[in-house]
Order: C-alpha cells, then structure tokens, then sequence
C-alpha cells in the first residue's frame, strides 16, 4: 500500500498525519514502531483501549500500506507491549497476565515483541553512571521532603542542593554503594544535574534513582534502587528503537526533561507526542479509583460487568468490534474532553444488532394458559435467528398449551396508547398464533397471577387469513419447556455524569449508584440456551442485548444484560446539533 496523498492525508488524525509525513521523507528510515507501555498495577480500561487501538491501529495501518513504499522493511513496522514495570511495590502478576489477555481480546498482535521495562535495568543504570561521569548526575542525601521543600515554585526558583558539586569521583562511589544495599530506604538519591532555577519545575534536578528495598515481581531482590518514571520512560522508547512515542497529555511538560537526558547521552531519540486521554461521562477511568472500589467490596472485582476494565466489558457482552469501532469514532486530538457514554453504547448496539443470535426470554413470568389448546399437544414453531444476517439460519422453538409472557405486557385496565395483552384483546404470539384474553386470575391481594387465552388455529405463523390484524406481537416461551434463569440488569456505575464532581470532605464514592445492579432470579428462556457458551452474545427479543456470564452453567443459567435495545444516541446528537 502507498503513503496516502495529501488530501487524504487531511482525513488522518494528527498523530497519523504525522506518521504518514515522516514516511514519505524518510525520516526513520522508513520505521514505524510504536509500543503501549502500561505500568501493571491494575486492569486494563477502556481509556487504554484508546491508547492500545491508537499505537496497534497505527502499526497495523501503516505496516499494511508497506508494499508502495520501498524504503519499509518487512520487520519495521509493528507495535511493542512493554510492561512499564519499575516501581516493585504495586506491582503484580497477575495484572501482567490480565493485560496481555485484554490486548489479545482487543484483537491486537505485537508478535514476538513483548518486553519489560525491568529487563533494561542494567542498561538504566549504566546510563546513569555515563551521566555522573559526564558531571550530569549527582548523589543526594536531601530527604523527599527537603527536596521538596529545595524545588520552589512556579514563581519561585528553586534552591540548589548542598549535595550538588560532589566530585564525579564521589558520585560514582556512592551510586554504586547505594546498589549494593549499602543505604537505607529514602537516605540518598541520584538526580540529573540541570537547573534548579529552570521555569519548567520538571527540569529542577529531577529524581532518577531512588532507594527501596522492595522485591520487584520479576527481578526479585536483585535491585534496591528504581529508576523514577521519568527517568525510565524516555530511556525504554530509546532502547527499543520507537519511532513515535505517543503519551498522554500530562506529559508534555515532561517531554523537555526526556529530550535532555536523552541529548546528554546521545541516544536514539524518539519523537513523543502527546494527544487528550479519554474521559467518558458516569465513569471513573483511574486504576487507583479502580482499586478502591475493588478493595472496599464495592464492584465484585476488577471484572464486574459494571467496571469499564476491558475484563469488565467483556464479561458484560462487549465485543472487540464495538470497543475498536468506538475508539475510531472518538478520535485523536489535543484537547481534553469528556465522551457521552451513550456513544460507546451505540458502537457496541450496531455491532451487536448485526452479529447476536435472537431467542426468546421472559424476565418477569406471568402464566397464560391456552384453554382450547389441546392438552399435552406441543408444536415446534420456527424463528428466525438474525434478520440482519439471512446466514444465520433459523430454528424450531416449542410451543404449548401453558406459556409464560412478560408481565409488563398485560395490563387489565390498559391505558390509551397500550396496545398489548388486556381482557377481550387479540394479540400476536411471535412466530405462533393470535390469542384473545378471556379471563384473569387473582390471588388474594389482588394480584394477576394467571391468565387464560383462546387462540385461533388459523392463525398459525403469525397471519390470519381473513387478513384482520392485531396491533402488537409479544414474546413468549413454553412454560414446561423453557429454563430457569438468573438475569443481571445494570445500570451505570454512577449517578452523576462526572463521579469526581461531589460535595468537599466527600470523594468520587459518594456517586456510587445504589441501583446499578438489579438481579432476577425467576426468568424463563427457551430451551435452545441450554447449551449457552460462557460468554455468548444474544437479543433477547424486545429486551435488549444480553451475555451467558462466565460463570453460568447449565445447572445455573446466568445472563448479563449487556445494554437494552432503545438507542438515545440519535437524539443526543440531534439535541447537540440544535
Ligand atoms: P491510570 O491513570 O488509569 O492509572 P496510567 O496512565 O497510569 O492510567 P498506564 O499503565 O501508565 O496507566 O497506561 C498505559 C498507557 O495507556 C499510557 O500510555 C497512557 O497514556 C495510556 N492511557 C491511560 N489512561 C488513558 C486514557 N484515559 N485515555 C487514553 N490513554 C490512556
Ligand atoms: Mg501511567
């Protein structure tokens, strides 16, 4: 494939734009490689899936369009995972395992580049010690809180530390004590030697060493000194040769310190750039957030279909399609904001519309009992399994004299504009016969509990054929052959589009939705979902969208209602547009 044009180039995001450019000048001769560099101390969300589809979707899109472009080599264009896996006390397997599972999941591929920032770690402290020797880098015996108190502020310059003019020779002899375990926690630190009056406070001798004697979860007790996140960051992107390094914004101010650290050591330099994180109305997207609210019980785990962690959504019937599909609408740009959450709901309705098999469920039974239908006679009727994919084929479902239908379809004494089952009314059984209410059974509080129908014989498909027509068609299943099932309806996590936003002295919990989770226990489906794979997608008809949770069995029927069939989408656009 050829670099695209420049009119087609204005179609691309900046960050593409940028890529493409530097393609067609040759500028990395010919490379592209970008990486997504999580730390792992949590589960993946649905902001990374920004990141994740912004640096693979990159790779892959321009690694495709190699062909025109004779300067590309077939190995030099690809997108690493590399564990940003420096600071050992939050830092766990387990997370490692669940992002490589997520990426998969997303569809993504870096081939045999998987890497860890901990494997650079000799290579890191070599660095360091070229920069002492050069006079750049300096041991300091200042506490966290002096060096603090030492950096100013944004008005005020900062003070240099007393530490600052040790000789190179000192330097050298106390970074190598402070590896060797010679020093307490917190008692010394190595910092870049630049500028302790600089307006970027950034730039004010940063920290890149400190002391912690912690076991790292793949170097174990090898190393009682980290390098900070800054000093790591650049230095792993140069190690691995990337092209375009993309961050989030929070990092721009940093990019002048990455710059200089990595001029001082005459490195291969990557281009950083920086692009708005995502933020999505009635979410949290902090693995710090994240945590807490899996640690205080709160969510039933990181995969709590609640929880936007891609292990959450996947649990609640996302599919891949429908994240990436979102991540493309979203974009890429400079400036925060916040996306409505009902557009993510709307990718993942298109995708699941075209792709869910349709069966039949009821979540709140109500008896309906068929009086001239003849006892213990059962028909197979045949429903259509997706009218968007005529592929998808159909299949027979039993129907009988004693039905279950939802009980918010019944009503006995139906208001204007209620057009389903009421006494004396004809109504369509979905792929069955018309039936007429006769009769209705209460129990002692009054309460509807059974209903008795007539249906009409002729009528048998769905038509009748002196062509009179009824007004609605419900969904129904056998009551004798149909399954029990649990279903989970959710709703959003938190009741205010901005969790963050609460009164002072209160945090981000204070939102929490106290009805985000409503659990049925007495559905009826029909039988066909006996042998439901864990997590399979369907529309239940006229309910919405729905997933086996992986935990359901056929003992235990266990469905996740994933979002429900009315899309606001269209009309929050057109409200916008106003
Ligand atoms: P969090 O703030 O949620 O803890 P993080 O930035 O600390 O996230 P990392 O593991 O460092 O998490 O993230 C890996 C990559 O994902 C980084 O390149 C980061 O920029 C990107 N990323 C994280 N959150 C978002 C987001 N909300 N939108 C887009 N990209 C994100
Ligand atoms: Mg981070």
């Amino acid at each position: 494939m050829k670099t695209p044009s420049k009119e087609e180039n204005t179609k691309l995001d900046f960050i593409r734009q940028i890529v493409a450019e530097d393609l067609k000048k040759n500028k990395w001769d010919g490379r592209v490689r970008t990486r997504f560099p999580p730390e792992p101390n949590g589960y993946l969300h649905i902001g990374h899936a920004k990141s994740i589809c912004l640096n693979f979707g990159i790779a892959a899109e321009f690694g495709g369009q190699a062909e025109g472009l004779d300067m590309i080599k077939a190995d030099s264009v690809g997108c690493n995972l590399r564990f940003d896996d420096t600071n050992p006390e939050k830092e766990e397997e387990e997370y490692v395992n669940s992002i490589i599972e997520d990426v998969r999941w997303l569809g993504w591929d870096w081939a045999d580049r998987l890497y860890y920032a901990s494997d650079y770690f000799e290579q890191m402290y070599q660095y360091a010690v070229q920069l002492i020797k050069r006079g750049k880098a300096y041991v300091c015996d200042l506490s966290a809180d002096e060096i603090r108190e030492y950096r100013g502020t944004l008005t005020q310059p900062g003070k240099n530390s007393p530490y600052r003019n040790r000789s190179v020779q000192e330097n050298l002899d106390l970074f190598e004590r402070m590896r060797a375990g010679e020093f307490p926690d917190g008692t010394r630190t190595l910092r870049a030697k630049i500028d302790m009056a600089h307006p970027n406070l950034n730039m004010r001798d940063p920290v890149m060493y400190r002391i912690l004697h912690a076991t790292h979860h793949r170097t174990g007790d090898k190393w009682c000194i980290y390098p900070t996140y800054d000093w790591a960051h650049g230095l792993e992107d140069s190690i691995e040769k990337i092209t375009h390094s993309i961050c989030t914004l929070e990092f721009e101010n940093h990019r002048p310190l990455y710059d200089w650290f990595l001029e001082q050591l005459d490195i291969f330099h990557p281009q950083q750039i920086e692009f708005a994180r995502l933020n999505l109305t009635y979410t949290v997207m902090s693995k710090r957030k994240l945590l807490q609210l899996v640690q205080d019980g709160l969510v039933t785990g990181w995969d709590d279909p609640r929880m936007p962690t891609i292990c959450g959504l996947r649990r609640r019937g996302y599919s891949p399609a429908a994240i990436r599909e979102f991540c493309k609408r979203i974009g890429v740009n400079k400036f925060n904001s916040t996306v409505d959450i009902a557009l993510l709901e709307h990718c993942l309705r298109e995708d699941l519309n075209k792709t869910s098999p349709r069966v039949m469920a009821v979540l709140r039974p109500l008896n309906l009992v068929i009086d001239n239908y003849p006892e213990g006679q059962v028909e197979e009727v045949e429903a259509i399994n997706n009218p968007e994919d005529p592929g998808a084929g159909t299949r027979k479902v039993p129907f009988s004299r004693e039905l279950y239908i939802e009980r918010e379809d019944f009503m006995e004494q139906p208001p204007r504009k209620f057009y389903r089952l009421a006494p004396g009314r004809e109504v369509r059984l979905r792929y069955a016969y018309f039936i007429t209410c006769m009769d209705v059974i209460k129990d002692e509080n009054g309460e509807v509990i059974e209903l008795h129908c007539t249906y009409d014989p002729t009528t048998r498909g769905g038509d009748a054929p002196d062509g009179r027509k009824v007004r609605s068609t419900l969904h129904w299943v056998s009551a004798p052959h149909s399954l029990e099932a649990q279903v989970r309806l959710y709703d959003h996590l938190f009741t205010n589009q901005n969790p963050d936003d609460v009164p002072e002295g209160d945090d981000f919990k204070s939102n929490l939705n106290p009805n985000s989770l409503e659990i049925l226990s007495s559905c009826r489906v029909e039988p066909s979902l006996a042998d439901a794979k864990l997590l399979s997608r369907y529309q239940f008809e006229r309910l919405g969208y729905f997933c086996a949770d992986n935990k359901s069995s056929d003992g235990k029927l266990v469905f996740n209602r994933t979002v429900s069939l009315r899309d606001p989408w269209a009309k929050i656009q057109k409200a916008r547009e106003k």
